[in-house]
């Protein structure tokens, strides 16, 4: 037997293998079985070209845990390795720096297994002693035994092994024991090695016999060796690629679309992605693609790797090229990194054009659950967006399509307002706008359905490419005539003492409190048009909705929902409506009117055009009693016009029935509204 030293320039690799890297050592087994796959594969090249000439008969990894023994083998029958060969590749790790590299990464366990090649020495994780049985595939070659128990110290022996390749046993720690359990080795396997190339067994597949569980003499294998991915894209049909992804996730709905990615200049890239079926919470959904390096499972935090938009997606995407063993920070700025990101987009933004341009009924069809990835691409990539601006779709509240294109043009001609602005009619709500959305229809002006959850961030960003040009506004936002304003409005010919009490008249029986603000204004439209709308005015209300999906919002997002109640001056009923008013309420109002038009004359004159500060106490006080008088003068002003209103069935019908069409009546207010209705009847 030989003693010798592993030839580490540092002693004390295995507490830093053990310590530092604790928090990943299940991936110990990945390397091991990966390891065996690599020497079972080169062992088939050999024999491709000729070089290896003996059988290669099964060439099935196998993984044994015996509990007694307290061991884990992995075995293969791949090219082993001869006495040089182990310490060529086991004993001297090239070591330069070990110290500083260590340090500074030692939180990052994939970091230092990838730079130093530290694949199989991760056993030493999890296992108090490793040792590598193995036999070279090489005529006359003699089988050795290599041992360690985790100092920088080993033994190798000659021994006798009948078959060539290698075993590797683990003598786990007994805080390791886990790692021998059945449950745990399969959830291993299942998540580092169900897509590796060559067939890896964990045990006998089992049966069930006279009532009684017992191992058949089948390999019960653990991996599917030839996954969708790696195969050419002509030899798949639309099955095999639905069938992968119910491979990858067994819960999921079908997938909407698939893309295969296959590139072999300037990086080596194969993978297939998938559009998943979902409408809600895009946020849970990522992190979903799984990272592969030569069939071997790397990772599903994809990001930095693939971009942003993209981790929505479902998938595989496998690459030797992207430097996988390094940290994230590094990765991010790796420039090979940036390419492979740009050409997935790329060929994902092709790919959707691709099925536009001959599948548009279906593209169409699916276009409802699509929607939310493009535009989160549109939102996120300027690069796709420049692709995406082709293929992305509009709809009609009449479940039309359209290309932005096709859109512009439908509408140029009825669309366009006085100052040259493409208006985008939209509504978010098929049921309540329906009022609206009929009034524009009327008009001869199409509407868009814009329901989804990145809409309001979509057509933002369309309204600020077009640089004030088009402008999207939704149905319900300001009455018809001033929706797409093309000539100028007609004057409001109403007095301002008339303007005061309507607005009064209205307000006292609105709900104004801290989730509805409403504000009652004035316009002359034709008396065909209805007494009174609610319009809800466009950018508050988007700016609200856009604080509900983004941080440092909250501002808007506090503020309540501000409506305007619109009164038509020019409807028979609103003119009605003041007529009773004046004839209720003139006798009593006019001389509060006249007294509060005194006590502001009085005011005016004492003020004397001078600063508040500026004036003398004596003073500051009248003026303090004229203001308390004044305000109570107003009061009783208000009362005047709220007792009116509170016994006028018209302008409580009419307010109600203007809540009604906008859904804003509620509770015990539309109770008494039905009440009223019925006695009305
Ligand atoms: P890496 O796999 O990154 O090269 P490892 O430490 O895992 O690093 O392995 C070092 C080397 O030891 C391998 O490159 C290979 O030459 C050899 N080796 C490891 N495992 C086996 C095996 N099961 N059969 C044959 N050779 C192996």
């Amino acid at each position: 037997m030989q003693k010798g030293n592993i030839g580490v320039t540092t002693d004390n690799i295995f507490p830093v293998i053990k310590k530092f890297l604790y928090s990943d050592h299940e991936i110990f087994l990945r390397e091991l079985v990966s390891n065996a796959v690599d020497a079972t594969q080169k062992l088939k090249t050999l024999a491709s070209v000729g070089e290896f000439k003996g059988e290669l008969g099964n060439l099935t990894v196998q993984i044994k845990a015996d509990k007694d023994a307290g061991t884990l083998t992995i075995s293969d029958r791949g090219i082993g390795m001869t006495e040089e060969e182990i310490d060529k590749y086991i004993n001297q790790i090239a070591f330069s720096g070990a110290n500083d590299f260590l340090e500074k990464y030692k939180n990052d366990a994939n970091a230092i297994i990838g730079h130093f090649g530290l694949g199989f020495y991760s056993s030493f994780m999890v296992s108090k002693k490793v040792e590598i049985i193995t036999k070279s595939f090489r005529e006359g070659a003699k089988a050795v035994k290599w041992s360690c128990d985790g100092s920088p110290e080993y033994s190798i022996e000659e021994i006798e092994k009948s078959d060539r390749g290698t075993d590797i046993v683990l003598y786990i720690e007994d805080e390791n024991k886990e790692f021998l359990e059945e449950y745990k080795i399969n959830e291993l396997l299942n998540k580092y090695c169900k897509f590796l190339a060559i067939p890896v067994a964990f045990g006998k597949k089992k049966d069930w016999k006279d009532g009684k569980q017992i191992e058949t003499e089948e390999d019960n294998v653990i991996n599917n060796t030839n996954p969708a991915w790696t195969r050419k894209p002509s030899e798949l049909k639309e099955e095999d690629y639905k069938n992968f992804y119910h491979e990858l996730y067994p819960m999921a709905e079908d997938p909407l679309f698939n893309i295969h990615l296959n590139v072999d200049y300037p990086f080596n890239l194969t993978g297939i992605l998938y559009f998943p079926k979902i409408k809600n919470n895009i946020e849970i959904q990522k992190n979903k693609i799984q990272l592969y390096c030569n069939q071997v499972f790397v990772t599903d935090s994809v990001e930095g790797i693939v971009p942003e938009f993209l981790t929505l997606l479902h998938g595989v995407i496998d690459s030797p090229d992207i430097p996988l063993n390094v940290s994230r920070s590094y990765l991010q700025s790796d420039s090979n990194v940036k390419k492979i990101s740009n050409h997935i987009t790329k060929k994902v933004a092709d790919r959707l054009q691709e099925i536009f341009n001959q599948q548009r009924a279906d593209f169409e069809e699916k276009w409802d659950d699509l929607k939310v990835f493009i535009e989160y691409g549109i939102l996120t990539d300027e690069k796709f967006a420049e692709k995406a601006e082709k293929f992305v779709l509009l709809k009609n509240v009449d479940g039309k399509y359209f290309t932005l294109e096709e859109y512009k043009t439908l509408i140029e001609a009825n669309q366009t307002d006085k100052d040259k602005n493409l208006i985008y009619l939209y509504a978010t709500n098929k049921e309540e706008q329906y009022t609206y959305i009929n009034a524009a229809k009327s008009k001869g002006y199409d509407v868009l359905m814009l329901d989804g959850q990145l809409d309001v961030h979509f057509i933002s960003k369309l309204e600020h490419k077009s640089e004030g040009k088009c402008r999207f506004v939704r149905v319900d936002s300001d009455v018809i005539d001033k929706l797409i304003q093309k000539e100028e409005t007609k004057k409001v010919e109403l007095s301002a003492d008339d303007q005061d009490a309507l607005t009064q008249v209205f307000s006292s029986l609105l709900p104004n409190n801290s989730k509805s603000n409403f504000i009652v204004t004035f316009e002359n439209l034709s008396a065909n048009s209805q007494p009174a709308f609610i319009t809800q005015n466009e950018f508050m209300r988007r700016m609200k909705e856009m604080a509900a999906t983004q941080s440092g919002m909250n501002f808007y997002g506090e503020m309540p929902d501000s409506f305007n109640m619109v009164i038509n001056t020019a409807h028979p009923l609103v003119q009605r409506i003041l007529k009773n008013e004046n004839e209720a309420c003139n006798e009593k109002v006019t001389p509060i009117l006249n007294k509060i038009a005194e006590l502001d004359k009085k005011r005016t004159e004492l003020k004397g055009g001078k600063n508040e500060s500026d004036l003398a106490e004596a003073i500051k006080d009248e003026i303090k009693k004229i203001d308390d008088e004044l305000s109570s003068n107003k009061k009783e002003k208000q009362d005047i016009f709220n007792d009116f209103a509170k016994n006028s069935k018209e302008v409580k019908q009419l307010v109600d029935l203007t809540l009604l069409s906008n859904n804003l009546l509620k509770g015990e207010a539309l109770n008494q509204f039905i009440q009223r209705s019925i006695e009305m009847i």
